[in-house]
């Protein structure tokens, strides 16, 4: 799975990645070209982070 997160939540993001997927996330800054295409999972801002597992 992947979330996209603001600053401001990707602490959030990285609780419900492991509470959903039972294992170690792999966080990463979006690329500046990826941030305005993407919004934060939790509300309306331009997602900074991405939370995955590779
Ligand atoms: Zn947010």
């Amino acid at each position: 799975m992947k979330i996209f997160s603001c600053e401001e939540h990707v602490g959030h993001a990285l609780d419900m990645f492991v509470a959903l997927e039972k294992d170690f996330p792999i966080m990463d800054r979006l690329q500046e070209n990826e941030q305005n295409n993407e919004k934060c999972e939790y509300c309306a801002e331009q997602a900074t982070y991405i939370v995955a597992n590779k």
